[in-house]
């Protein structure tokens, strides 16, 4: 039996498998909410950096998970229903996709004291049922979400789409970054990047984009959410 809160359709997995795109266009086909928790640690990354990192070098790498998580604290971030980010009031949400929060994200995302104050804030922000979208949603955030999903893609098809998408010339070096911050991510001890042992797993590699919302809609009405 479902609790008090609404629908919750999980879409987890790697880097620059379709996810965001699948994510947001599931949710406006369903009339739920669109929440990127991505976005979310990567605002904490911008606030570790502007913190923590020397001057003019953002390199937190010296800071303990201690620092870090006191930091993330007294951040006030916020994320708008359209997908805005916030830090303290200011929007950052071009720089939370700039080359250093991308590079520093997976250090900060593994800070256990990091997760125990988002992952509350993800599931307040999704008690009226939503689309959510991450690495985790699945196994921890959500462990009896309604829909669980997990996308994968060939390294270098997603290399491909990356690099297309952020307009960048070399595919191989945009396929190098996504594996380092994958193996990052599935290495870890905490939430490691993983699928649920029930979340259908779908590989995008050869499907357009068309397909894979087709292949989610038609696990979600499964399911029994509709969006009705
Ligand atoms: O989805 P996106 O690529 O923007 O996520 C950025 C990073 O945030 C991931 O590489 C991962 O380190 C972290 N993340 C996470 N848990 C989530 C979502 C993202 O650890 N639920």
């Amino acid at each position: 039996m479902r609790s008090s809160r609404g629908p919750i359709v999980a879409i987890d997995g790697v880097a620059g498998s379709g996810k965001s795109t699948t994510a947001r266009r599931v949710a406006s086909e369903l009339g739920l909410r669109y929440l990127d928790t991505g976005a979310m640690y990567r605002a904490a990354t911008v606030s570790v950096l502007r913190k923590l990192g020397k001057a003019g070098i953002s390199d937190p790498s010296g800071a303990d998970d201690k620092e870090i998580t006191g930091v993330v604290a007294e951040s006030d971030i916020e994320i708008s229903k359209d997908g805005r980010v916030s830090l303290n009031g200011e929007d950052i949400t071009d720089e939370i996709r700039g080359s250093s929060a991308t590079e520093w994200v997976s250090k900060v995302s593994a800070v256990q004291g990091v997760r125990d104050l988002l992952v509350p804030l993800q599931r307040e922000l999704s008690t009226e049922g939503a689309v959510v979208e991450g690495r985790d949603i699945g196994t921890v955030v959500f462990p009896s979400a309604d829909v669980k999903i997990f996308l994968t893609a060939d390294l270098s098809e997603r290399a491909r789409r990356r690099a297309v998408e952020r307009g960048e010339s070399s595919v191989d070096d945009v396929g190098r970054r996504l594996e380092a911050r994958d193996k990052k991510d599935s290495k870890r001890d905490v939430s490691p990047l993983e699928p649920a042992t029930d979340a259908l797993i779908i590989d995008t590699t050869d499907m357009s984009i068309e397909e894979v919302v087709g292949r989610v809609i038609a696990q979600c009405a499964k399911a029994g959410v509709t969006g009705e």
